[in-house]
């Protein structure tokens, strides 16, 4: 007797409209969403909740002992009924008001459930007019175990298990009609249970290890799947066909190789010959470059954009903001000397041309640059967002290659490759290092190459956490250690949380990472204080570049050269700021993150971070990456007035204990929420990712990669495989979805 209700109906199929009303607001709309309502937690027969565990503001189920009941009338029209219950050890009065009829049914030594919103009364945990279930309700112990579903007030999770159970009694009466998205050679492989029996047994078990079965069958379910999407878009990209670039030597990449003044490393060389097979491939290159600050990314990118130019093609550099897009501009021109000078004097005759083109640059600015890169004259050309969304139009791009990646999502790189007539050879470089799962997780379609070593005679960064709460004068010795730098003729950054003066809509002392006008720029970087550490933040907003630089000039930086860099700056004055200190010209910048990525002056030395706990841990890591890039050792100081001992200042101990971008950026992940790192819409919408941490489930999401991989290769269009199909089209839906929600 199929009934067949599909996982598709919504709820109210199978439960009332009062309940199916509840339900909506847990996000649960289908039937399918009501069996992936997993239970948070199993109490066995006769386990009592701890209650002295109970922690104010959350919404619980408690299982426990009454010990006395006892009710009366304080007022004509107030009557109260307090119960008091026990674990065993500790007890908890719950309040009833005007529920008289609730007096006869609960009695001393009953066994009851009661849920509800934990309060407190006069120093005391409490709990008022919860719901209730006693008896019949109670004893619903179907299995070994009962399962505790997060709730809401007007839903206790006995309520939610009983619609459970209808769902599970109508979708699966009999065995066989449920379309698993797991091929069943792959079940097989890794010893997984079908997923009726998992849906059946994650809310009906008998034993722990039933428990633990079916959760590692549902986990492993959105590993598949996620790697399955990844795999189909893998897949597709690679049957796109692209021009491929191969260099016959003689070129302007022999030329570059020769002036350059240091050999490249294993690493590079590695990387580099990976990256010239990719490019000679009839099918586009998506490859993720990662490595750690000053680890020779740009070099490699650079020889690979030469090798397109040899190869009759342009190439375009992205970075994330002007400065760095001048920069690159800047450094690019410089490293290529007169290769860069075509039509010059002096000029080479293998040579070509750089062109920048940044949102804010002047017209005829812009117009010789469109010029040079719609003729193709510029090889190279380097920009910023604004490279891809206006319409730019180049003679024959090869190549692009995309600055930080974190920055830049999937939609933007789709954008990129309808630029060209045919898709373009893509590079990502990165220089926030990333778990190998989560690369694999949210960068799942790209190849990743890393870079481990550093080039030789990089120097040591040595990080000090200044404890201003503890030890105001610390305070003091931090500016004498700025003073001197100076006076040996190093550079130091001060970088503040804020821009401060007439604040726009990023400068709330919230954000740390978006001075650059983009939004949700930071995904991967945002500040780490939205977990823990924020109940102890003290309330005033963090310090302002504009008010510490007079405060700094008047006071304990008398005389140095202090100048001012932000994202408010107009590009010319951005440009002209870090020139001059590139030139050695300034003392002192002080600065918003601005300089996190990137910013490459070898003699600064020094960098003060003030209220540095308003900084995610990755982006400390970043910005002490722009000191002790030369020869001169370089000195990293955390302002900070949060007390020794507190999440917020055991990160900065970690910062400052570690230079090992791989293990902070695992710190940094653990603080935040998971749908955070895989870019999920913060709408408050449930994610596809129910059960899975990246972290935590590292084999599993190796496992689930190559299987999806098998699959995918086998069967590209999933045709032998529908449930699987659905449960990619649902997964894709729900991207596009929070992508919406995004924009
Ligand atoms: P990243 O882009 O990874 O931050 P860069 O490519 O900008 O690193 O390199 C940082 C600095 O190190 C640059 O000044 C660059 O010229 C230099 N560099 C790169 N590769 C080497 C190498 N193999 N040996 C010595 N110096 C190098
Ligand atoms: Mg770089």
């Amino acid at each position: 007797m199929s009934s067949v209700v599909s996982l598709a109906a919504p709820v109210r199929t199978v439960v009332g409209d009062k309940t199916a009303k509840q339900l909506d607001a847990l996000g649960v709309a289908t039937v399918e969403d009501l069996l992936r309502h997993y239970p948070r937690r199993y109490y066995e027969r006769g386990e009592l909740t701890d209650l002295s565990r109970l922690v104010p503001g959350e919404m619980v189920t408690v299982q426990a002992t009454i010990a006395s009941v006892s009710g009366r009338q304080v007022r004509p029209k107030l009557h109260k009924l307090d119960v008091v219950i026990t674990d065993g050890r500790s007890r908890v009065t719950v309040t009833f008001f005007n529920q008289v009829w609730r007096q006869k049914l609960l009695a001393a030594g009953q066994e009851v459930f009661f849920a509800g919103k934990v309060e407190v009364f006069r120093g005391n945990v409490t709990l008022t007019n919860p719901e209730v279930a006693v008896g019949e309700d109670a004893e619903d112990f179907a299995g070994g175990l009962l399962p505790v579903y997060p709730a809401t007030a007007k839903l206790p999770s006995w309520r939610l298990r009983k619609a459970v159970a209808v769902a599970l009694d109508v979708v699966l009466p009999d065995r066989g009609i449920l379309p698993d998205p797991v091929p069943p050679p792959v079940r097989l492989r890794r010893g997984l249970l079908s997923l009726e029996d998992a849906l059946r047994l994650v809310h009906r078990p008998d034993t722990r290890d039933d428990v633990r079965r079916a959760v590692r069958r549902l986990r492993y379910d959105e590993a598949f799947v996620l790697q399955t999407v990844l795999a189909l878009r893998r897949a597709e990209a690679a049957a796109l066909p692209a021009t491929p670039r191969r260099t016959a030597g003689g070129g302007l990449l022999e030329a570059f190789d020769e002036r350059l003044p240091f050999t490249l490393t294993a690493g590079q060389q590695e990387v580099a010959a990976a990256v010239a097979a990719d490019l000679a491939q009839e099918h586009p290159m998506h490859r993720l470059l990662q490595g750690e600050v000053g680890s020779g990314k740009t070099v490699v990118a650079l020889r690979a954009m030469l090798a397109v130019v040899d190869a009759g093609g342009q190439a375009a550099l992205l970075a994330p903001t002007e400065v760095l897009a001048q920069q690159h501009h800047r450094s690019i021109s410089a490293m290529l000397g007169p290769l860069a000078e075509r039509g010059l004097l002096g000029g080479s005759d293998i040579g070509t041309r750089v062109a920048l083109l940044t949102g804010s640059q002047g017209t005829q600015a812009r117009r010789t640059a469109l010029l040079d890169v719609v003729s193709g004259d510029a090889g190279i050309v380097v920009g910023t967002h604004a490279l891809i969304q206006d319409n730019v139009e180049f003679h024959d791009l090869g190549l692009v290659v995309v600055d930080e990646q974190h920055r830049f999502g999937v939609e933007q790189r789709d954008a990129l490759r309808s630029k060209a007539k045919v898709s373009p050879h893509v590079l990502v470089m990165t220089a926030t290092p990333i778990p190998r799962t989560v690369a694999m997780t949210v960068f799942g379609d790209l190849d990743v190459s890393t870079l481990t070593e550093l080039p030789a005679g990089r120097s040591p960064i040595a990080t000090h956490v200044v404890p201003t709460g503890e030890k105001p004068h610390f305070l003091d010795r931090a500016w004498e250690r700025v003073r001197e730098e100076v006076a040996a003729g190093h550079q130091v950054y001060v970088v503040c949380p804020r821009i401060g003066g007439h604040a726009g809509g990023t400068d709330d002392g919230r954000s740390a990472g978006t001075d650059d006008g983009d939004p949700d720029d930071a995904p991967v970087d945002a500040p780490a204080g939205d977990g823990d550490g924020e109940a102890e933040r003290p309330a005033r907003p963090g310090l302002a570049v504009l008010d510490v630089a007079p405060m700094l000039t008047e006071g304990p930086l008398a005389g140095l050269r202090v100048e001012v860099m932000h994202g408010r700056l107009p590009a010319d004055a951005k440009d002209d700021v870090m020139r001059r200190f590139a030139a050695g010209e300034l003392d002192v910048l002080v600065s918003t993150t601005v300089v996190e990525v990137g910013v490459d002056v070898a003699n600064a030395t020094g960098m003060v971070v003030l209220d540095a706990d308003r900084f995610g841990v990755s982006q400390l890591h970043q910005l002490r990456g722009r000191v002790g890039r030369g020869t001169a050792p370089g000195l990293c100081l955390l302002v900070t007035d949060t007390g020794a001992g507190s999440p917020a200042r055991e990160r900065l101990d970690a910062v400052a204990a570690t230079l090992d971008g791989f293990e902070l950026s695992r710190l940094d992940l653990e603080a935040r929420r998971e749908g955070d790192v895989l870019g999920a819409s913060q709408s408050g919408r449930r994610s596809s990712l129910r059960l899975l941490r990246v972290l935590r489930d590292e084999a599993l999401i190796v496992d689930a990669r190559d299987d999806a991989a098998e699959v995918v290769g086998g069967d590209p269009e999933l045709l032998g495989h529908p449930g699987l199909r659905d449960a990619v089209e649902r997964a894709l839906a729900e991207q596009r979805a929070d992508y919406l929600d995004k924009t």
